[in-house]
């Protein structure tokens, strides 16, 4: 390995976050989110992500030196300039996602998506172009983790962005320091054990010209920004805190969804990308390659994901000696061809790119599009899939560890509960690892996360069709169409070799 390199480590990762940041829960602050129960484990399952990128076993996989700065990074935080890039930039995101199981939505590459970008695209923030560039830098060389929200809190959706001076993000006023904002986003994934956060309107807010530009604004918020609290929502690591035995995913990989909070928050002019431009603060969108990238994170941790899912579900079926039945079967094969219809849609947006900005390449975003939609629908089918082969197993099992533990229970678990080819602790055992990725509130907020982080399902088929429309692929099917129409009209055929067939019997 060649290059010079200042990231992360995984302790470094944990020491970044006791910067004094104001985290609520349960009616209190959260003094050190690295000890605290409810983001403790989550944040080492981070910390290990880090300390993966200086282990020789995976160095190699999961990082590269970045052309333009000559700095080691991540393969997914610097831009990819060929095909051959991108495959690699997968395997790194795979071999992270895999630390996971795919269950940590937003690791910290979710967001190179954006950042990846921002070097040789800052040109495009005029004004902000250096903080673009700043950024950019501190962003690869350290492997930063930023949150990133977009939502407006679901309040008053029917009246006008710029009527909502009480509660969306705006600027309040600016100052020589920098700009002072105030107003909450909905749902900052992960940024309890996040660097910083990301800030901008979502891609399809209507920003009046005149009136909206107190809201025309993306910039960075660092954490421990005075200005800033983090109000939780209910925990799942805490829920089960007995044993992991009881909830494998839910007790490391519970990346919590707070509401961002800015109460007059200055946000100095270094960390601002837009301000006051209505064009540009949602335009960065398209310019920047976001959508294309994004969505080939999201596919590629969800393949994995999928993988975890086919395999659980083939020897959940064992154990339950139902793995015979050809219904059975069949859902099997199911979820096989869905993991394969996620990793086939990566493997096409790595290896038919379109060029992205200053000699990079992103993948096409029709793959991107194709990939959203499918994306927010399959683990629906997932969650039926189990729900209808494994039927009332996942609940069929004790309540705890404890129970296991208990000397007078346990020669009756081992009887009754055993599996069809194993013994009742790994049957127990598995089962209990399904219903955490399926059942339990852990499993109810992924289901909820895969319908829904990519945008409701309106907005999801309405970019497609703004894509294709914009793109011409739209026009390209109606100019097929077309061509269907002019082989024919009321005289009969009027081009093709229907025309000289005699209609005689
Ligand atoms: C687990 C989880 C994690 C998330 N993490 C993040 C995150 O890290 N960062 C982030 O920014 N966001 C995050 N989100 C928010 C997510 O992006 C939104 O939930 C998603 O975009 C849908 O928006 P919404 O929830 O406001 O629903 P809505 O947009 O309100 O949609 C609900 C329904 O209302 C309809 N509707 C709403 N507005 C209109 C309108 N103007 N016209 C017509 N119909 C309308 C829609 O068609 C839809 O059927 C997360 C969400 C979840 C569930």
């Amino acid at each position: 390995m060649t290059g010079p390199t200042s990231l992360m480590t995984g302790d470094a990762y944990l020491e970044s976050l006791r910067d004094g940041r104001q985290v609520f829960l349960d009616g209190e602050r959260v003094k050190d989110v690295t000890r605290h129960p409810a983001f403790r484990n989550s944040a080492l399952s981070v910390a290990r992500l880090y300390d993966a990128l200086h282990d020789p076993a995976t160095a190699g996989t999961l990082t590269a030196v970045d052309e333009a700065t000559g700095i080691r990074t991540h393969r997914f935080f610097k831009p990819s300039r060929s095909a051959a890039e991108l495959v690699e930039a997968r395997e790194a995101i795979a071999t992270w996602a895999r630390m996971s199981y795919g269950f940590l939505g937003r690791t910290p590459e979710y967001k190179a998506s954006f950042m990846a970008g921002l070097g040789v695209n800052a040109g495009y923030y005029g004004p902000y172009a250096a903080n673009a560039t700043a950024w950019y830098r501190e962003f690869v060389s350290r492997a930063l983790y930023l949150n990133h929200v977009i939502i407006n809190p679901p309040v008053d959706r029917k009246r006008a962005i710029h009527d909502m001076e009480d509660v969306f993000v705006r600027a309040v006023r600016e100052t020589d320091a920098g700009v002072v904002v105030s107003g909450a986003k909905m749902l900052a994934t992960g940024s309890a054990i996040t660097n910083a956060g990301f800030v901008a309107p979502v891609g399809s807010a209507v920003l009046a010209p005149g009136k909206a530009e107190a809201f025309a604004l993306v910039f960075f918020v660092r954490m421990d920004n005075p200005g800033v609290k983090l109000v939780c929502r209910t925990p799942y690591a805490t829920q089960h805190a007995g044993s992991p035995f009881d909830a494998p995913l839910s007790s490391r990989f519970d990346e919590n969804d707070s509401v961002l909070l800015l109460d007059e928050a200055l946000i100095p002019w270094e960390d601002v990308l837009v301000h006051r431009d209505v064009e540009r603060a949602t335009g960065f969108y398209a310019a920047s390659g976001f959508p294309n990238l994004y969505n080939f994170q999201s596919g590629t941790r969800l393949s994995v994901k999928l993988d975890l899912m086919a395999g659980l579900l083939a020897r959940g079926t064992r154990a339950n000696g139902t793995d015979g039945f050809r219904g059975v079967q069949a859902a099997v094969g199911e979820i096989i061809t869905m993991r394969d219809m996620v990793w086939a849609l990566t493997t096409a947006m790595a290896h038919d790119p379109e060029p992205g900005s200053g000699g990079t390449v992103v993948p096409r975003l029709e793959h991107a599009s194709a990939l959203r939609m499918y994306n927010a629908q399959v683990w629906d089918r997932v969650h039926e899939i189990f729900e209808t082969i494994l039927g009332g197993a996942p609940l069929a099992v004790p309540s705890s560890a404890r129970d296991l533990a208990n000397p007078e229970l346990r020669p009756l678990i081992d009887r009754f509960y055993r599996g069809s080819d194993t013994s009742a602790l790994e049957r127990i055992k598995l089962l209990k690892l399904a219903w955490d990725a399926i059942g339990t509130e852990f499993g109810g907020r992924h289901e909820l996360y895969e319908r829904n982080y990519s945008g409701n399902g309106e907005q999801v088929r309405l970019d497609a069709l703004r894509w294709a429309t914009r793109r011409g692929g739209l026009a390209r099917c109606e100019d097929l169409v077309q061509q269907c129409l002019d082989d024919y009209d009321l005289d009969g055929w009027r081009r093709g070799p229907w025309r000289d067939v005699a209609l005689t019997d």
